[in-house]
């Protein structure tokens, strides 16, 4: 398979000298310690220090044109998510299906049903979103790469995330650390080729805009956590940032069930919080089933989908970033119906790679066969959050085998692999070697959208910044916090 990887250059000559590479390692994992480039420590868990995050060492090129291409592109995206959101019919016979086997997306559906019913009383929506891409470094023109495309890069979207979308701080912060080591190497020259990423400022200003819609003097912010908060840098930042900007708006930390024990709401329908209205609701947990363990997160979730508070995410948002429903935005007809047939509708069905339906009719039939006959050019993914859900290579076959005739399947969507281009780099983790072996990295990008609105208008829809996060090339995935990843920057090429 890495035979035919094109690879892209990296900043600067590599292998480093050993010694200057020891020596910067050493200043830069200083750094990250004073700036919250940071972690906490899984193994030994305490809230009295916090470890630094695997972060590359040096900027990860990537090219330019591609760049703008997708920063040009987010508000095209926040504004498409905004309208399947808001859209029953389509949310409903998408998610039809999965529904049926997939217990955790019926439950959060089964909110969207209760509220509706009972009357939504805050239409408008707070979305944070990041749309997560990868290069692509096949050329579709031939085979192999063709002359006219070498090397050939151009992105594809690998998901589009609606809730808990982190790495507001940690995005920009990995620009500042690498910024200082390009310095202490003598090329800070190089730096100008980095973009500049105000993603913390732009997401908290997406919350306070929504504070400020919310309109009731004295309310307050709820941050909505897990019970153990290992990437802690990035949610704090986020609290700093909007203490520094608002000094007056107060913001609560609480799991969801303390939300359960300490909420209430009051009878004009306010979530009530130590006894202060919630304006805003801001959940950097609740995507994944370990965490509702039990009735009372579900009555939790619940009680803030029925309150007056504006939430980040709205459920029908969470609901709109499935992986079925970017299966289901791929299908033929789709793009248009929500965008028109214009220019803009044909530039976001670029950026799919080939996406499957496995239900059970005609098109999941030959996506089971087409998988079978080749599962190294697929990703199996189920409707999970977080990372460390999906299959690749032979788990695709062997859980296409076991669920070929179960309607287990249904929950699943297929994905073709994109294959991105490699770059020479030395990742730094925490605990790890120095100095760390040069590997083949490949590479993330995140971009940032704020949108605000109702159903019938969008009050505000920005692109904010961006994130990178690069894996070794033979990972499968690349989660920071889950361990995998490192925090990294891109480097734009004119290629
Ligand atoms: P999650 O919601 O768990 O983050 P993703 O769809 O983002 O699920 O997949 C997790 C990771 O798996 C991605 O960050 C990426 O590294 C890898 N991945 C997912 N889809 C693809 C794909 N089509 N091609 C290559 N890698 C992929
Ligand atoms: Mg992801």
């Amino acid at each position: 398979m890495k035979m035919s990887q094109a690879r892209l250059a990296s900043c600067i000559p590599v292998p480093m000298d050993q010694k200057a590479l020891v020596g910067v390692i050493e200043k830069a994992k200083d750094w990250a310690l004073m700036h919250g480039v940071g972690m906490r420590d899984k193994k030994h868990f305490t809230k009295d220090s916090i470890q630094i995050a695997p972060f590359v060492l040096l900027p990860s090129p990537f090219p330019r044109t591609e760049f703008t291409k997708a920063v040009e592109l987010q508000q095209v995206l926040n504004e498409l998510m905004h309208k399947v959101a808001h859209d029953e019919e389509f949310l409903e016979t998408t998610l039809q299906n999965a529904l049926q086997v997939d217990e955790f997306t019926a439950s959060l559906y089964d909110i969207w049903v209760t509220v509706r019913k009972e009357g939504i009383v805050q239409p408008i929506s707070l979305g944070m979103l990041r749309s997560d891409i990868m290069l692509e470094s096949r050329c579709p023109h031939t085979e192999n790469q063709c002359a006219k495309h070498t090397p050939y890069c151009s992105w594809k979207q690998v998901e589009i995330n609606s809730i808990a979308s982190g790495f507001g701080h940690l995005g920009p912060i990995s620009r500042e650390i690498q910024s200082y080591v390009l310095r202490q190497l003598g090329h800070g020259d190089l730096i100008k080729n980095m973009p500049e990423n105000k993603a913390l400022s732009g997401l908290c200003g997406g919350i306070t805009e929504a504070y400020d819609l919310f309109g009731v003097p004295g309310a307050v912010i709820l941050f909505v956590v897990e019970e153990v908060s290992y990437n802690i840098c990035d949610q704090r930042f986020h609290e700093f940032q909007i203490s520094e900007t608002r000094p007056e708006i107060v913001i609560y930390r609480r799991t969801l069930n303390e939300i359960y024990e300490e909420s209430a709401l009051n009878d004009k329908k306010q979530l009530i919080l130590e006894g202060k209205p919630v304006a805003v609701v801001y959940y950097r947990s609740g995507y994944e089933p370990a965490q509702y363990p039990s009735s009372r997160e579900w009555d939790a979730r619940l009680r803030v989908e029925r309150s007056t508070a504006i939430k980040c995410p709205s459920i029908q948002y969470q609901l709109a970033g499935t992986k079925k429903v970017q299966q289901a935005l791929a299908a033929p007809g789709v793009l248009e119906k929500f965008m028109g047939g214009g220019a803009s509708t044909g530039r976001v069905r670029d950026i799919f790679t080939g996406l499957y339906s496995l239900d059970f009719d005609d098109g999941g039939e030959r996506a089971v066969e087409m998988a079978l006959a080749d599962a190294e050019r697929f990703v199996l993914k189920p409707q999970r959050e977080g990372g460390g859900n999906n299959l690749y290579g032979a788990d695709v076959r062997e859980a296409l085998l076991r669920m070929r005739h179960s309607r287990e399947r249904a929950a699943y969507i297929l994905m073709e692999r994109i294959l991105p281009p490699l770059v020479s780099g030395y990742v730094v983790r925490p605990g790890g070697p120095v100095p760390p072996p040069l590997c083949d990295l490949v590479s993330e990008l995140g971009i940032f959208g704020v949108i605000i609105g109702t159903k019938e208008k969008i009050l505000c829809n920005r692109q904010v910044g961006h994130m990178l996060r690069t894996k070794l090339a033979d990972a499968n995935e690349g989660g920071v916090a889950a361990g995998l990843g490192a925090l990294d920057s891109p480097y734009l090429l004119d290629l």
